[in-house]
């Protein structure tokens, strides 16, 4: 059973992306008991300073944390990934962390709403054709950890808002255990791939 955090952001998506890959049942949570209730978490996309507010207001901040330092698969697409992040560069001096990913993501680093973009990006992991990802004021990962895996990176062919320069080879996707995050969102593509990966790792790790 794997739960989408329901505070804000896609939520629907989420739960429709897991649902179609079937042999799991996902389900909001909102609530401390109901992240009792499941094996793993799916953290949306959406605002994460948003997030970050809400998961005080709900009692929310501290379970999580404690679910994810024990090991709780989980997974994170864009404000999800920087609410994972150890430590975030143009957050807001009061956004919370959940940790989990021993990263530095620097939030909004594309630009502005209007430099969102889209890409066809190869993923470790992810067999097949490069799939189609889509960012919206997205972060990157700035630093990565030893013990984190990159899978993902911008390709140096892509035109965004932002400087290209600086954009180009900036990891957009990463994973450290059983922790999983992009900066995009192929929840929104109707590729289920990466949440095909996700279920995986929640199968292993439940096994
Ligand atoms: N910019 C948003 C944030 O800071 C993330 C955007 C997204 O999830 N599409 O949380």
């Amino acid at each position: 059973m794997i739960g989408v955090l329901a505070l804000q952001g896609d939520v629907r998506e989420h739960l429709a992306a897991l649902t179609a890959c079937g042999d799991v049942r996902a389900v909001p949570v909102r609530r401390p008991c109901e992240l009792d209730a499941v094996d793993a978490m799916v953290l949306p996309g959406g605002e994460s300073t948003t997030m970050s507010r809400l998961l005080t207001v709900f009692d929310l901040l501290d379970p999580l944390r404690a679910r994810i330092a024990a090991d709780m698969p989980v997974y994170g697409s864009c404000a999800g990934m920087i609410l994972l992040a150890r430590e975030v560069l143009d957050g807001r001096p009061d956004q919370q962390q959940l940790g989990g990913l021993d990263v530095v993501v620097r939030r909004n680093a594309f630009g502005r709403q209007v430099d969102s973009f889209e890409t066809d990006l190869a993923v470790d992991g992810v067999a097949g054709d490069p799939m189609r990802a889509i960012f919206i004021r997205a972060p990157w990962v700035e630093k990565a950890g030893d013990d984190v895996r990159i899978l993902a990176a911008v390709p140096d062919h892509t035109v965004t808002g932002a400087d290209t320069g600086a954009a180009a080879g900036r990891p957009v996707a990463v994973r450290q255990g059983a922790v999983l995050a992009t900066a995009f969102h192929p929840e929104l593509t109707g590729d289920l791939r990466v949440h095909a990966l996700f279920c995986e790792l929640v199968r292993a790790a439940t096994a």
